[in-house]
């Protein structure tokens, strides 16, 4: 019986910092993990899941760009980014098999995914989270969203509420049984608010790694790799005595967050959702860089948390 591996990209994985983000960029970056992820598929049931902050952001810009046509709401955006990226994910998966010579048949899909979170979420109070183009302030009065000033400039800010559950997660099990290789969860899935039986989307952003540690313990993933453009969580990042955090506990972890080695919005949320598996489900997490994912998963290197004993 193959045991689940879920493995969680960064927007590093697509758009390199400091590149433009064309296609043809994105199909070229995807080669290195995406050949790890092909050969670890011989051995484990796989999920991926991944982020979107570019590609959102350049939609969102599309949308500033043009008026003669209705301008769409993000959750729509994110629906959007969850096709083109799980188009250029299987894409990459199907030619790799192919040059790796790997036989058998081999089955992926991408599933357009939402994720619940709960309306009453503190998180609503505050939208804190700035995404997509930068504005003068003259721009950010007349754009019909909140904004706040930021490093860049002003940037439309939107909530981040956390994840409550994976609303297609039997799904996801089932495909995953049958042996698929699994692309979900895109952009941290596309929020939304249960009203009765049904849902409605809402403008917000869900963190892509805490929707991945609530996507593991849903489907009960026995590894969960979130793999990035640095080795591992570093204590005293840029700082003297900087030093990759090798392994820990969740507890120790936690101390570590308290201290401040780890910012919002970049690894505090890597190393959040690592805890969070970790300590509901007593497996193992594993931050590590893109291009290390076979190793992370053999435990030769990243960010280890997990239980001792
Ligand atoms: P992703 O797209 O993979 O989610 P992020 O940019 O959100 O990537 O987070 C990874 C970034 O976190 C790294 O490029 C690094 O600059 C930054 N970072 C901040 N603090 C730390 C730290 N303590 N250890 C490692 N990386 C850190
Ligand atoms: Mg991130």
């Amino acid at each position: 019986m193959k045991k689940t591996l879920l493995i969680a990209l960064g927007g590093n994985a697509l758009i390199r910092k400091g590149q433009a983000g064309s296609v043809a960029e994105q199909f070229e970056n995807l080669k290195m993990p995406v050949r790890q992820i092909a050969r670890l598929s011989e051995r484990y049931k796989i999920i991926i899941t991944h982020g979107n902050g570019p590609q959102v952001g350049n939609l969102l810009l599309q949308q500033e760009c043009c008026d003669a046509v209705p301008k769409l709401p993000l959750e729509i955006l994110v629906a959007q980014t969850q096709g083109q990226i799980g188009y250029m994910i299987e894409s990459t998966l199907d030619s790799t098999f192919m040059e790796l010579g790997i036989n058998g048949e081999k089955y992926f899909i991408s599933l357009i995914t939402y994720v619940v979170v709960d309306e009453n979420d503190p998180a609503f109070k505050t939208p804190l989270k700035p995404i997509g183009p930068v504005y003068t302030e003259e721009q950010a009065k007349t754009v019909p969203y909140p904004t706040r000033k930021t490093v860049k400039g002003y940037r439309r800010v939107v909530v981040s509420p956390d994840p409550v559950t994976v609303v297609e997660k039997r799904e996801i099990r089932r495909l995953i049984d049958m042996d698929f290789i699994v692309i979900c969860c895109g952009g941290g899935g596309i929020p939304v608010i249960r009203e009765g039986r049904g849902f409605h989307g809402v403008d917000a952003v869900i963190d892509k790694d805490l929707v991945s540690a609530k996507l593991a313990e849903e489907v009960a993933a026995d590894i969960f790799i979130i793999a990035t453009d640095v080795p591992g969580a570093v204590l005293n990042y840029g700082k003297p005595g900087e030093k990759i955090l090798r392994s820990a506990t969740p507890d120790q972890a936690a101390g570590y967050l308290k201290e401040g080695h780890f910012p919002p919005g970049t690894m505090k949320p890597k190393v959040e959702a690592a805890m969070r598996f970790v300590r509901t489900c007593g497996k193992r997490a594993v931050i590590s860089s893109i291009g290390d994912i076979e190793k992370a998963v053999e435990g030769e290197r990243g960010t280890e948390i997990m239980c001792k004993g």
